[in-house]
Parts: structure tokens; C-alpha cells; sequence
């Protein structure tokens, strides 16, 4: 049978591909290809929707809370739905014999295509394929086709489409399952059904509109009704594509306008060739990978697969003002409940950042929205300034439940939320990370330095002093390594607040020389002069305990543990949990979930000495069992400055293979927000080497092996610099409409190098040369 879609197929190096049908891989696959533009995300659910199909269908920010603990990112009505049957047998991938089957993620062009060859019980064979994407050029719309043929006889097919309502949130504990929604209208309009739904407790509206024509010699017939019945010949193709469109209208309560208006955006595109709004479509996505894309020359697994953590970076990317942010599983499920964790902020941010600049901005300006139920969720803990929730959703509230799964399946009680402060601080990080990349001084005006001051403010409130000991603590917290919770001290954290206090200090310094924008600050956020002074003592006052052989104690106390040798490794060499230790126990050990001294290291690069950060690596890495998707990749990177270069390359493979090989076990869940952002920073900040030192950016590769040669590109202070990089030379074009010249560290040198042009420099001739312009 002829592939209709095999236009699609030919993009070697952007194609994942299921090549049988595996139930117990369906929910794997339905996040894995999920398909999206940043407002909307739909999980890759089999059209017929199969038994145990999850179906997912998720717009930014519209969360509800009726019949949960907490917010959670709604399950919406799902548009992706097409059943039927032939001679009255259902078919599908459950109930029919599959002769042939394959699915095929297309991540360059972003289309998700299926080619199914079932045959029913009188052995008669019938074709399936299917085509589908969710519009870039237009974020609320999506389009699906389905090419059907009858192969050995004539038969009568009853088809049944339209939106399905009947979709709930998943239980979790306590919790069964919920409905966020409830139907306000339905009905059928002019060759098109739509469905107005309200959300529970917020009142959200969201309008959908749906319509769908199917093409018999290449004649088009627009259906009046969802469920009709359609006389097929043997061996002749009926090709039916669906339009749909989704709208959400946050807090309104009248709907009645928004009807007719959404009607005419959805007709416009409805009564458009599908030709049109596909290549529409894939030019947008061909522009976004212009500027995305990271090239492995030399190895092709590593090379899909990267593609395969920047797609799903790509289609959960939103630019809405700060209305919503990225949540830790992205709008591929309902993990964590689509809530927003310090994941955005330090391990996705930095990707868009150098790539989609205002991205990141939406990220921060997410928080700054926020910024006053941060201001109470400190006075209600009886701080000052802005505390940030460990996970929130809509409104900035804290929305970590009381009760959740630990990684073994035993129910646990919750404190990270009333524990894990470092998230403030973490915001304040990238606050200023995006200010020195992107130089975007109007944006520090406007929110960046208000926040900043009040993260100074919570710290300053947060501290003790102790008389004895003559310094500043932090007690009572939970670093980022989960397993130990209520410690005193955690370097991470003391060492974050620290440099949250400096870094405000210093920019209080700057925005001083700015006379209005000072006065306007100070008046807003009533900032007295004598709050610097104490910033800078308590930042003075806030230490860590190292020990003689200069190993940095992750918390007080850490060194007493009990210690556990780990002996036995996975076949990724991640070292694994002796079985006889529970996870409630893991609290009174040496184990530790995730990268906490390495983070502080990768956080604060230019603080400690790489004298320190190699005798904490080799003390740290042992003990560390990665039951975090934040884990591998840090420590692919701290591995690669201290030069283990062969478990940097094993740990960046844990990362980069999160997802497509449910490493964590939950991918069903959706994907792992962090292990995306995570594996793009372990390519370019661990093996390209790029780094920012003292303001600038710096470049010295240590490519694994087998790479050839690393192409991608970054944007710096508003220049896009395009590299090309081997270990031994480093090719690149910084193009820029403003500067003749820009300053760069070549192999750990300051040079400057000539806009526009492409330079190349050999590592031999630079590490010979003094500083120079080139
Ligand atoms: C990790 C946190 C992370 C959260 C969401 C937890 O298991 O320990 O660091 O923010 O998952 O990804």
C-alpha cells in the first residue's frame, strides 16, 4: 500500500519511530509523542483510544483544584478521537489483529504519522494512516488526517469523532479520579461541532470547535454530524481531515461573544487548504530549529536523541506575558500535576535563554506576577521580602501536597515545602543569569530588581545568628538533595543565600546610578539604605564546614551518617540502593539523591577552586544514587571539568535517554522538564565547555571521542553566535547588527573577535598567544 506521508519520513536524524505495537508501551509513547506549540499540548494518544489510553490534552496555565489536594494542570476534552467501525467490528489496536504497525515522530517538521495494516475476523485487511500536528503558525489550532482503505472488499464504516468529554484527571493516593470541567455548550453549527467547557473552581471557559470534511476523488464533503456512516470500495483511499480549535479565556464568565468569535477563527482555518496550514506550519518549525538545533557530527543515536529533549523543549515554549510557566513534566502529562518547580528556572531556562531569549523572560516575568503572594507566603512564615512556593501552579500559592509517592511506591508525608527554601534563591540566579546574557536592562527596571531585593530581604529574615559559633545559619531546611530533610546548614542553600545577598549588594550598587529608577524602587518596596550593610554582614557571616581533606560537609551533621558502600551498579554504572534500605531510612545514611555540593559547584563555577571541586567530586559521586531527573546531568558536567570524561559521557547518556527509555520508570507520567534542559546544558556547558566568567562568555571543548565536530549556536547580548567545534579548533560567526567587535574566551583566553566574519582559532596558536584581536 502506498505511504501517504512518506514525504515526511525522509528527514534522517529527526525521527522517532515505534515500530511494532507494544501495549505496555502505549502510555510511554503517548508522552513521548506529544505534540505541541507552548499554549497547547496533546499527548501522542492513539486516535481510536484504545483500552488504558491516556488521553492528554493541556493549555498553559489553566489549572483547577475541585476534588484534589492541590492545583493540577487540567485535562481538557480530547480532539484527538477518531473511531470506528467496519461491518460493525471495532477497530483498533487493542481489539483488532494488527498485521503491521509503525508510528513515526517526525521532530524536524514536528508531525506525528502512523501507517496500521489490521485485519478483522473474516481476514479481510484494511489500511490505516494518519497525519497530525499542532499549528505553530496558529497556537489554537490542530489538524489530524486519516487515509482509510478497505484492501479486499467493499464494506460499510460507522465513524464516530468529535471531541470527547469524557476525559478526568488521574487519582492519585487519596485522590480518584477528577473532572476540572463541566460542559456549559454543545452542538452543531454550520458543518462544525463546538463545545464551551467551564473549569470547576476557577472558571476558566475554554471553547473548542471542531470540523472535519473527507475526500472521495479528490472532492471534498463537509460531515453535518460527528457520527455517520460511510460506503467504502475496495482499494479506494477515503481521506478524512479534521480542524480543531481550541481556546481558553482565563477568569470570564461571559462566553456568549466569545462564541461567535473563536467560530470565525476556527472557520477561516477550516475552509483552508490542508496543503496550506501544513506547510505553514513547518516553515514556522523549519525557523525555530534554524536557531535550536545542535549538530553531533559522529553519532547518530546521540544525535536523534538530543533532538528528541530539544523538540520537547520546543513545544512546551510559550510567550503569554508571564501567565504560565513550564512545569516540571511539561504539557506531555500530569506528573507532579503540571506544577512549576525551581526545574524551569535552572535547568530549562538556560536553553532558551541562549537560544529564545524571550522565553526566558516569560519564565521570570511567571514569578514576578507572583511576586506578592511570595511576599506573603514569607510574612505568613514570619519572614520579610519574597519567598518563593516550592511548587506552584496558578496563582503563586504553595501547592505541594501533604501526601505523595515516594520513588518505591510507599506514601509519604510531605516537607519540601515548608523546608525547601533554596528555590528563592534560585530564582534570584536566574534573574541575574538572564540580565548578564541578554542585557536586558528594562526588564531589571521593571520587575527584576524589585524581586531580587525582596529575595535579599527573605534570606536576611530567614538566618540566626549564633552567638556561639559567631556565624549565620540556615537551619531547619531541605538542600536539593531530598533524602535528607530537616538539616541545618546545607552548603547548597547557605551558599546560595550567600551569594543571593552579595549579588544584591551589587546590584543595589548599580541601580544607584540610576537616580529615578532607585527612587521609584525605594518608594515601591520601602528599601532603607541600612539593608545593604546588613545584607553584606549576614553574607559574611554564612559559611560551610569543610573538612581537613577539604571535602565540603553537604549539612551538619552529614559526616556522622551511617555510611553505605555501594557495590553494585546498573548497566548505566548509576550506583543502585542496597535492597534491604527502605526509602524512609535513606534519611539516616551517606546516600543522596541528587547533585547538591556538584550543584553548588555548577551553580557558583568561579567560588571554589577546581582543587576543591575535584576532591568533592571523587567524594561525592560514590554516594550518589541519581533518583532525580536533575542528577546525571550536573554530574555529567562537574565530570567533565574535573576531567572523568568516560562517566561524564555514561552520565549524560542517563540523561539524554530519560524519556525515550523511561529510565525513571514514569514517563507515562509525562516528560522530565528537567533531563531536557539538563542534557542541552551537559552538550554545551559540560562538552562544549561554555561558561560565563566574570560576565563573559568562554568557550573550551572537551568533546567525547566520537564526536567530530559540535555545531550550534548561542545567543550573547543580543549577538547570535554560531560555533563549530572540535577539541583542537573552534570555528565561529558571532553575527551582529550593533558591534564590529565582540569579547570571547577562546580556549580559556580572552579574545576579540570581528562580527559578521567566520574566524577559526587552533588551540596549539591560541594557548601560544597572548590576549588579541582577530
Ligand atoms: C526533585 C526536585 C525536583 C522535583 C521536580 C524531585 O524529585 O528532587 O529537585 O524539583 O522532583 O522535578
Amino acid at each position: 500500500m502506498r505511504e501517504f506521508y512518506s514525504d515526511f519520513l525522509k528527514d534522517d536524524l529527526w525521527l522517532i519511530k515505534e515500530n511494532k505495537w507494544d501495549k505496555s508501551l502505549q502510555n510511554i509513547r503517548e508522552s513521548q509523542f506529544t505534540i505541541g506549540n507552548g499554549y497547547l499540548g496533546i499527548r501522542g494518544v492513539l486516535e481510536g483510544i484504545p483500552y488504558n489510553a491516556m488521553a492528554g490534552t493541556y493549555l498553559a496555565g489553566v489549572y483547577d483544584k475541585i476534588g484534589s489536594q492541590v492545583d493540577e494542570l487540567v485535562n481538557l476534552p480530547n480532539p484527538v478521537n477518531f473511531k470506528f467501525t467496519i461491518e460493525g467490528e471495532k477497530l483498533d489496536l487493542y481489539a483488532t489483529k494488527v498485521v503491521e504497525h509503525k508510528r513515526i515522530l517526525n521532530m524536524k517538521k514536528a508531525l506525528l504519522i502512523r501507517h496500521t495494516l489490521y485485519e478483522d475476523t473474516k481476514k479481510r485487511h484494511y489500511d490505516y494512516q494518519s497525519l497530525r500536528f499542532v499549528s505553530l503558525h496558529n497556537k489554537n489550532i490542530g489538524v489530524m488526517q486519516i487515509a482509510l482503505t478497505a484492501l479486499d472488499a467493499d464494506c460499510v464504516v460507522d465513524i464516530n469523532t468529535g471531541i470527547d468529554t469524557s476525559i478526568s484527571n488521574a487519582g492519585i493516593i487519596s485522590e480518584g479520579r477528577k473532572k476540572h470541567f463541566r460542559i456549559r455548550e454543545l452542538g452543531q453549527r454550520q458543518e462544525a461541532g463546538y463545545l464551551v467547557i467551564e473549569t470547576l473552581e476557577k472558571r476558566h471557559i475554554i471553547t473548542f470547535w471542531a470540523g472535519f470534511y473527507y475526500e472521495i476523488d479528490g472532492k471534498k464533503h463537509y460531515s453535518e454530524d460527528n457520527i455517520f456512516r460511510l460506503r467504502f470500495k475496495k482499494g479506494k483511499t477515503i481521506k478524512f481531515t479534521k480542524i480543531f480549535h481550541i481556546k481558553h479565556y482565563p477568569y470570564k464568565r461571559d462566553h456568549s461573544g466569545y462564541k461567535k468569535k473563536s467560530f470565525r477563527a476556527f472557520n477561516k482555518i477550516f475552509r483552508a487548504e490542508f496543503s496550506n496550514l501544513i506547510s505553514e506550519h513547518i516553515r514556522m518549525w523549519h525557523r525555530l530549529w534554524k536557531k535550536a538545533d545542535v549538530v553531533v557530527e559522529g553519532q547518530e543515536d546521540v544525535q536523534i536523541n538530543l533532538r528528541f529533549n530539544i523538540y520537547h523543549m520546543l513545544i512546551c515554549a510559550h510567550y503569554d506575558n508571564g501567565f504560565s510557566s513550564i512545569g516540571a513534566r511539561t504539557l506531555s502529562g500530569e506528573g507532579y500535576r503540571g506544577h512549576i518547580f525551581w526545574d524551569s528556572e535552572i535547568f530549562l531556562m538556560p536553553f532558551y535563554l541562549f537560544n529564545f531569549p524571550e522565553v526566558a523572560k516569560n519564565i521570570l516575568l511567571y514569578r514576578y506576577r507572583r511576586l506578592d503572594e511570595a511576599r506573603r507566603l514569607a510574612r505568613l512564615e514570619g519572614y520579610e521580602g519574597a519567598k518563593f512556593a516550592w511548587e506552584s501552579a496558578a496563582t503563586g500559592d504553595e501547592e505541594t501536597p501533604e501526601w505523595a509517592k515516594d520513588f518505591d511506591g510507599t506514601v509519604i508525608k510531605i516537607y519540601t515545602h515548608k523546608q525547601e527554601h533554596h528555590i528563592t534563591a534560585d530564582i534570584a540566579y536566574a534573574i541575574y543569569k538572564y540580565y548578564i546574557v541578554s542585557q536586558d536592562k528594562r526588564f531589571m527596571q521593571e520587575c527584576g530588581y524589585e524581586m531580587f531585593f525582596e529575595t535579599a530581604r527573605f534570606w536576611a529574615s530567614r538566618v540566626k545568628y549564633n552567638k556561639k559559633k559567631k556565624k549565620y545559619e540556615i537551619r531547619g531546611v531541605i538542600g536539593p538533595d531530598e533524602f535528607h530533610q530537616n538539616v541545618n546548614n546545607n552548603a547548597f542553600t547557605n551558599m546560595m543565600a550567600k551569594w543571593n545577598l552579595i549579588t544584591a549588594c551589587k546590584l543595589l550598587s548599580e541601580v544607584k546610578k540610576n537616580p529615578s529608577v532607585y527612587k521609584k524602587i525605594k518608594k515601591k518596596i520601602n528599601l532603607k539604605e541600612k539593608e545593604a550593610k546588613n545584607w553584606r554582614r549576614i553574607a559574611a557571616g554564612l559559611s560551610i564546614n569543610i573538612n581537613k581533606k577539604g571535602v565540603i560537609e553537604q549539612f551538619d551533621g552529614f559526616f556522622k551518617l551511617k555510611k553505605v558502600m555501594l557495590t553494585q551498579t546498573d548497566e548505566n554504572g548509576i550506583p543502585l540502593i542496597p535492597k534491604r534500605l527502605k526509602a524512609k531510612d535513606l534519611g539516616k545514611t551517606n546516600l543522596i539523591k541528587q547533585a547538591d555540593v556538584l550543584m553548588m559547584f555548577y551553580l557558583l563555577d568561579d567560588v571554589f577552586s577546581q582543587e576543591t571541586k575535584i576532591v568533592n567530586y571523587n567524594y561525592y559521586i560514590n554516594k550518589t544514587v541519581h533518583k532525580s531527573s536533575l542528577s546525571s546531568s550536573i554530574h555529567s558536567i562537574i565530570a567533565c571539568r574535573v576531567e572523568d570524561l568516560s562517566r561524564a559521557y555514561n552520565l549524560f547518556n542517563v540523561s539524554l535517554h530519560t524519556d525515550i527509555a523511561n529510565f525513571y520508570g514514569n514517563t507515562s507520567e509525562g516528560i522530565h522538564a528537567a533531563s531536557l534542559g539538563g542534557s542541552w546544558q551537559a552538550v554545551i556547558f559540560g562538552f562544549a565547555g561554555v561558561k560565563i566568567k566574570k560576565e563573559k562568555l568562554f568557550i573550551d571543548p572537551y568533546l567525547p571521542r566520537r564526536w567530530n565536530r559540535l555545531i550550534f549556536s548561542l545567543i550573547w547580548r543580543g549577538d547570535n553566535i554560531k560555533f563549530e567545534v572540535t577539541n583542537q579548533m573552534i570555528k565561529l560567526k558571532a553575527l551582529s547588527a550593533k558591534r564590529k567587535e565582540v569579547e570571547l574566551g577562546i580556549f580559556d583566553k580572552l579574545v576579540r573577535v570581528k562580527t559578521n566574519k567566520m574566524q577559526s582559532f587552533e588551540r596549539s596558536q591560541i594557548e601560544e598567544r597572548k590576549e588579541g584581536f582577530y
